[in-house]
């Protein structure tokens, strides 16, 4: 069986081993070494990714009590040089040594009990069983993790025997039988665990939760430890001090200039939206007064492209307010779009004369004897509009 380096000390970076195997798996190879280094994926934490000599380890897992390091090319040599990411293999140490830092203050402040852990490349993640929580919570979780962290307390980790076990005030239940390695923070946490953590709580450098979320029956907590958090807090002050030299302001009227212009463009909005019913308006009545009528009826029709639906329904809806008048408007863009209505004076019903010619452009659509919607493709728009024209025509004769 594969020695396994990395419980007893996490720090090594590179190593020689002996391969025991190499064998064809899934279209790559397994190396399986005397000892290892390389964490297999396994509680939470991603496997440790590096080399084989000069193959690049993709992946480590454990199967059927075997590590397997999947590598691309077959290792022919039995004597290997190995070694690991290191930048990446101390993030995740320091993830996960926050997370047990954090789960002891979850239960130690709101007897909240870590349910699961999720850490990799990109989010670090853990779920609590409390029902409750909220800012104020927040800040007692922070200052505690932390100053577990500014202790600097010794993380020492001790395969135990069973009467040692019963000794133990124990965070978490072990999940397995044999072997049971516990890893404590100082003499205040005392957890079951096979994973890689670093040697001191200062090491971890800060943890930050940067944000959760109400889960059925618990809370899942987003949080960044060492340099996950200060790139975090890089990113967001470079965004804070951009957007403050956009706005012109100091860090702390940014709020209240953000504020300030969701305001002015809510009022800009409504004035926008005012002003363009009142030129509708007025358009209405330009075509309305440029129409010949027929019959003493006034019959518009048009097609447009560099208008939006809703405007085109309010032009429709201001047109045939005036007396014996019938509008019969579209809209061409990807799609065609259609409103027909008229004035309480004429008796034709838009409804059916729409739906009569709609299968022109393969449409839907219906609504009142006054006024109906519709769309369906724009290539046929003009025909529908000249057939159901010649038909209201026909009617008003
Ligand atoms: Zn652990």
């Amino acid at each position: 069986m594969t020695e396994r380096l990395y419980l007893m000390d996490p720090y090594i970076k590179e190593f020689d081993a002996n391969v025991i195997r190499c064998i064809p798996y899934k279209n790559k190879y397994a190396v399986i070494l005397d000892k290892t280094a390389f964490y297999p994926e396994g509680g939470g934490q991603p496997s440790d990714t590096g080399y084989i000599n000069e193959q690049n380890v993709i992946h480590v897992l454990e199967e059927n009590k075997q590590i397997l390091h999947i590598v691309n090319g077959e290792i022919s040599t039995n004597k290997v040089n190995c070694r690991i990411d290191w930048n990446r293999r101390y993030d995740f140490m320091q993830q996960h040594t926050g997370q047990h830092i954090l789960s002891l203050c979850f239960l130690q402040l709101f007897n909240g009990r870590t349910d699961s852990f999720h850490l990799s490349d990109n989010s670090v993640s853990i779920e609590i069983d409390i029902m409750d929580f909220n800012g104020d919570d927040l800040v007692l979780v922070e200052d505690m993790a932390n100053d577990i962290i500014y202790s600097n307390l010794p993380i020492t980790s001790k395969i135990v025997s069973e009467e040692e076990l019963k000794q133990l005030p124990l965070r978490k239940l072990p999940s397995v039988k044999d072997n049971i390695r516990i890893v404590s923070i100082g003499h205040i946490d005392y957890d079951p665990c096979g994973g890689t953590h670093v040697m001191s709580t200062g090491e971890v450098g800060i943890i930050k939760v940067i944000r959760w979320e109400k889960l059925k029956s618990s809370y899942r907590f987003h949080f960044l430890c060492g340099k996950r958090a200060l790139y975090d807090y890089r990113n967001k002050n470079f965004l804070q001090q951009s957007l403050c030299a956009k706005l012109s302001v100091r860090n702390h009227e940014l709020e209240k200039a953000v504020e300030r212009i969701i305001g002015e463009n809510k009022d800009l909005n409504k004035e926008l939206l005012k002003k363009n019913i009142e030129l509708l308006k007025y358009e209405a009545s330009e075509i309305y007064i440029n129409c010949k009528p027929i019959n003493g009826f006034k019959i518009i029709k048009g097609i447009y492209t560099d208008k939006k639906f809703d405007d085109i329904k309010i032009l429709a809806n201001e047109i045939s307010s005036y007396k014996k008048t019938a509008v019969l408007l579209g809209v061409a863009n990807e799609n065609a779009q259609v409103v027909f209505s008229r004035s309480d004076d004429i008796d034709t019903d838009m409804n059916s004369l729409l739906r009569t010619f709609l299968p022109i452009i393969d449409g839907k659509g219906g609504g009142s004897p006054k006024t109906a919607l519709g769309g369906g493709k724009a290539e046929n728009l003009h025909f529908l509009i000249e057939e159901a024209y010649n038909s209201l025509l026909k009617s008003l004769l």
